[in-house]
């Protein structure tokens, strides 16, 4: 057991039970042993690897996307890109070294990093101390960043927000809480269900013991970031693992060391994140008056901003030309990366498809 499920247990022995939202805020930036507050957890020693991890080519397809929409609505000045969970800072690097085909765009932008977790914070201040301009970082999306246009990026990053979970039975919906007993962690249900709940979307009826996550985190930050492009202008681009809002499911999950393990059993040292649940996003999104676009799988939006094209320049100059196809098939492949992954898009209302899209 680890140190942080035995505080865990000690908290739910005075206060009672935890929320699983509850439990993931814990877990992910507690911060003495929180997951991300303590460690980088990236690459083939850490416990996953992510796509701009994989490849330079994804932060480039993404840097361009967003210098191509900048563009598209006319350059505004001073504008603002913001990404949301820059992991080892890898994606803006590839990014910002891509943008330089238009340095009106980075003259123009301030650029914004949000990062909870200190120990990360410090692994981008190394991968982008040479970085050509100037940068700031901001540990949460704050009223700060709503002053603009808003250009914003974001990788795995909403899939990191804490959902709540709640099980169908015959009198309504009850919550999944983390209780523990002896020192132990284990999953419970709330005795009474949860009142007024009703599944958004396009879910149907539920049969009993389906599971409906919902989280409240995901779809308040999607609503000031939609309502700021469409005052203000700007494009967001979301990628996550995630589904489209459609049936039911449990899809909290925790990994370590590239493993699939069970969510309570290493509290603070395994990643734990649930799939995104887009439409409801986009319906965040529209709700706050911006356009959305996509859901769209990974594999086709970069297809369709040339990836493949971009992958065969690389392997002209690489010293192993296979590794850049490896990598090209990891990022696009439907059993890969090319699927699960989509790719949704927030702009300012009425503004026509973007690239990718
Ligand atoms: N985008 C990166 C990293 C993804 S991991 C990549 O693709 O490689 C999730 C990132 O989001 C980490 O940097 C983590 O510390 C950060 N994060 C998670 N929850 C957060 C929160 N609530 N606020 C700010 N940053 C958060």
């Amino acid at each position: 057991m680890t140190a942080l499920a035995e505080r865990i247990a000690r908290l739910i022995a005075v206060q009672g039970p935890l929320s699983v939202a509850q439990f993931m805020t814990v877990t992910l930036h507690d911060p003495k042993s929180g997951y991300y507050a303590t460690r980088d957890p990236f690459g083939r020693a850490g416990d996953f690897i992510t796509a701009p991890e994989v490849s330079q080519m994804f932060g480039e397809m993404l840097g361009l996307w967003t210098v191509q929409a900048w563009r598209h609505q006319g350059e505004p000045s001073p504008a603002r890109l913001v990404e949301l969970g820059p992991g080892r800072g890898t994606l803006m690097a590839d990014a910002l070294r891509a943008a330089k085909v238009m340095p009106e765009f980075l003259k123009a932008t301030e650029i914004v990093l949000v990062e909870a977790s200190p120990a990360l914070k410090k692994v981008q201040e190394e991968t982008l101390a040479a970085a050509a301009c100037p940068l700031r970082w901001t540990d949460r999306f704050d009223d700060s960043l709503r002053d603009r246009p808003l250009f914003l990026i974001a990788n795995e990053f909403f899939d990191a927000l804490p959902v709540r979970q709640f099980v169908a039975a015959d009198d309504g919906w009850h919550e999944r809480m983390v209780t523990a007993k002896d020192g132990r962690l284990f999953f419970a249900l709330a005795p009474s269900p949860t009142p007024g709940l009703i599944a958004a979307g396009t879910r149907g009826p539920a049969d009993a013991g389906a599971v409906y996550e919902v989280s409240a985190a995901a779809t308040a930050l999607m609503e000031e970031i939609a309502g700021t492009i469409a005052v203000k202008g700007g494009a967001a681009l979301i990628v996550d693992y995630g589904h489209r809002g459609e049936g039911y499911g449990d899809t909290l999950q925790a990994v370590r060391g590239h493993q699939s393990e069970g969510v309570l059993d290493n509290p603070g040292d395994a990643d734990i994140s649930a799939h995104v649940d887009f439409s409801t996003l986009a319906q965040a999104a529209q709700a706050a008056g911006a356009a959305t676009f996509g859901p769209v799988e990974q594999g086709d939006f970069l297809t369709a901003l040339g990836i493949v094209q971009r992958t065969e320049g690389l392997a002209l100059r690489a010293g192993n030309q296979a590794d850049v196809w490896n990598d090209l098939e990891r990022l696009i492949l439907p059993d890969r990366m090319g699927s699960l992954f989509k790719a949704l898009a927030v702009l300012p209302p009425n503004t026509p498809k973007p690239e990718g899209f």
